[in-house]
Parts: C-alpha cells; structure tokens; sequence
C-alpha cells in the first residue's frame, strides 16, 4: 500500500460513546457517557487521531425529539470532551426511519461517504467503532475496518455472530483506543522499514 492512512478514526455514538436505551436517548440529560468512553477519544487525539461519528438517529424521524434536543445533547458531549483535551470533529447522523429508504441511514455508507468528503480522507483502512452489525456494515462497505465494543448492544451483537471478516472486539472504547494507540506504535516502524508489512503504519 503506497500511503500512509489518514490518523482517523469514525465511531458510533449511542452504546459506543454513550449509554444506549431502548427508549432513545431524547434529551440532554439521557446522554450519559460510558465510563472513560471521552478519555479515550481525547487520548486517541493526542495520538493524533480525528475522531468523527456516524450515528443513526430515527428518533427525530419518528418524531420523538426535536434536531434541538440533539443538537443539545452535542453540546453537553463537547463540553464534557473539551474538559479533558478532547474533541470530535463533527457528528454525522441520519434523521431518517427505515421507511424513508434514505442512503445515510446505517448499513447504508452514506455517512461515511460524507465524512470522508468533508475531510477529504480515503476511507479504505480507517478504523470504524460500533456495537451493531449495521454500524459495521456501512464502515466495510467503504473499505473501514471493522472494531466491535462489547458495550451497549455489542455483547448480543457479538453473540448473534455473522460479523465482517476481521472484525476484532474490545470491551468497550477505551480498550480500542489504547490497541489502536499500541498497534500504530508497533507498526510504524516495521512499515517505513520493510516491503513485507501488509499494513502502511500511520505516521507518527
Ligand atoms: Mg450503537
Ligand atoms: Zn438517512
């Protein structure tokens, strides 16, 4: 692979990021963060990585809350990021239910299409963070490769089987960021040494 890949990585919000409900999460405060789920997408900044998210949200398509609340919601995961060195670069989401038969809805790649327009990255090898199948999917369908968390639905997903191949599981997002952060670290040399290494190591 002639070039390095983009130090990016596309996530999931609602089971990844945050605690996840049944009910949706409507409001600001039914946004809770996972424990150490922000520490590390700060740490993975200071890796280096950008962090954006690509998240279903049919809760305004349905009519159960309002682009405000999400909006508000947002803002409460910015501050809180912002509090430890962190940040996301934007939150990509579709509005849409299934019925709308929309592109951007996951396992559509549309928001992934889009992510990486805005920021004029090649997606094929960026890492992509989900707790379900669909969030996986969308990423591979673009050439991501596929990190299931064990939280939010990702224990029942992960039992279901039927994931892409190679996806690799982490216990929750914090457990990806430090594999990721040591894996790149691990490969960088090994890829500006030899013509052997299957993966370009990012840059460090
Ligand atoms: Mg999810
Ligand atoms: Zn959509």
């Amino acid at each position: 692979m002639p070039q390095a890949q983009p130090k990016f990585v596309i996530l999931d919000r609602d089971g990844v990021i945050n605690l996840d409900s049944d009910q949706f999460i409507k409001t600001p405060d039914e946004w809770v963060p996972i424990e150490g789920s922000l520490e590390a997408i700060a740490m993975l900044n200071q890796a280096g990585y950008r962090v954006a998210i690509a998240s279903n949200q049919s809760g305004i398509g349905r009519g159960l809350f309002e682009m405000s609340a999400l909006n508000a919601m947002h803002e409460k995961m910015y501050k809180a990021l912002a509090n430890l060195g962190g940040r996301v670069e934007a939150v990509f989401f579709c509005p849409h239910t299934a019925a709308d038969n929309c592109d951007c809805r996951k396992p559509k790649p549309g928001l992934f299409e889009q992510i990486g327009e805005r920021f004029g990255i090649e997606l094929r090898m960026v890492p992509v963070v989900g707790d379900s199948l669909r969030d996986l999917d969308a990423g591979v369908a673009v050439g991501c490769i596929p990190h299931l968390v064990r939280t939010g639905k990702g224990a029942k997903t992960l039992a279901k089987g039927g994931l892409p191949d190679g996806t690799r599981v982490h216990d929750d997002l914090a457990a990806f960021a430090r594999w990721l952060i040591a894996e790149s670290a691990h490969k960088a040399p090994a890829a500006n040494a030899g013509a052997h290494s299957m993966n370009s190591g990012p840059d460090r």
